[in-house]
């Protein structure tokens, strides 16, 4: 077995994915069409062209317009079967998931209905063989300070099984992270740990806010951490896992060369990182590729791999005894895959 087959085979996890950015053009294609909603394309093939990202304002423009097409309980069924079908295929058995409920009640069916409809789908997966996964609930930062107040409102009305954080999404740019401190508060003396988006679009500074200022315990991206040498021992010393998504990064911040990825010095520095996709149809990727670009371009062994892919197991929010069964698993398909540890 080559180094590559074994990364399709192993069990994986991925910690950095965003529920609406899985949706497939296909499938955006034909929710709109059935929902009567008009999209800026003429044909199937232009919204593709529409997918291909270059910028972060572009990128959140059409995040924003498949936000507004799910209109019933059925397109949000259909979104979860694609990412669930998706993990399936990769072998991806833990997955920590973002899933912004403020969209939901802006655009869909109301954030109460759409995470009912998200949570029982997901259950229904997970009692069926997997993927096994957990929600973090954003607030989407361009919408703020409404979108921050509504997030933890809804964190503190729900006692939702699924739900494990709260979390910061949307622009960096215009969008400081310290701000958002009082929700974070908020989420934190309702029993929620908390994450936050930070340092992909925005410098190291943001990073040391999202640490310092949100208290949050992972950071997505946090590649920007490397431009500080103090923010990268800060991350390293309170062990502050990144979670990192190298086509996400190539599309959309200026580390375009996978290669000069700043994964490398982030390992380097002690700091713990995952890989994820973050959302893979808009970056033409899936879990596996992004193994596969890692170990080929970022020049990462398939033993420091394995760790990477631990640590969405062992800086998961899910609980210990869930993440405990898992770790076991994965280990036993480690020895039988002759994967170095
Ligand atoms: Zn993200």
């Amino acid at each position: 077995m080559t180094d590559l087959e074994k990364i399709a085979a192993m069990p994986k996890t991925e910690v950095h994915l965003h529920l609406e950015g899985t949706i497939s053009p296909d499938t955006l294609w034909a929710m709109a069409a059935r929902n009567g909603i008009a999209l800026p394309v003429t044909s199937l093939e232009e919204l593709k062209g529409l997918y291909v990202c270059e910028n972060f304002d572009k990128f959140i423009k059409i995040w924003l317009m498949m936000c507004s097409c799910l209109k019933t309980e059925d397109d949000y069924v259909g979104m979860v079967d694609g990412f669930v079908a998706d993990c399936q295929r990769q072998n991806i058995r833990y997955a920590e998931v973002h899933f912004s409920a403020y969209n939901h009640e802006k655009f869909g069916i109301g954030a109460d209905r759409a995470f009912k409809v998200v949570t029982r789908r997901l259950q229904e997966a997970e009692a069926s063989g997997g993927p096994v996964t957990r929600l973090i609930t954003d607030i989407p930062s361009e919408a703020a300070p409404e979108s921050g107040d509504f997030t933890a409102a809804f964190l503190e009305a729900n006692a939702n099984p699924l739900i494990v954080a709260m979390g910061l999404g949307g622009p960096e740019a215009g969008f400081p992270r310290a701000p958002f401190a009082p929700y974070f508060d908020r989420a934190r003396r309702a029993g929620y740990p908390c994450v936050a988006h930070a340092g992909e679009t925005a410098g190291a500074e943001h990073v040391r806010q999202a640490v310092l200022d949100l208290g949050a315990q992972r950071i997505q991206h946090g590649i920007r951490a490397v431009e500080d040498e103090a923010v990268l021992t800060l991350l390293a010393e309170r062990r502050i896992c990144c979670d990192v998504a190298l086509s996400s990064n190539a599309c959309l911040t200026g580390y375009t060369d996978i290669a000069k990825h700043p994964i490398r010095r982030m390992l380097d520095a002690g700091v713990p990182v995952t890989l994820s996709t973050d959302d893979p149809p808009f970056f033409g990727t899936d879990l596996v590729r992004e193994y596969t670009l890692a170990n080929e371009e970022a020049g990462l062994s398939l033993a420091e791999l394995w760790q990477i892919n631990l640590n969405g197991l062992r800086y998961g929010l899910a609980d210990v005894g869930l993440r405990r069964r898992l770790l076991l698993e994965f280990e036993a398909a480690r020895n039988a895959l002759g994967i170095p540890a």
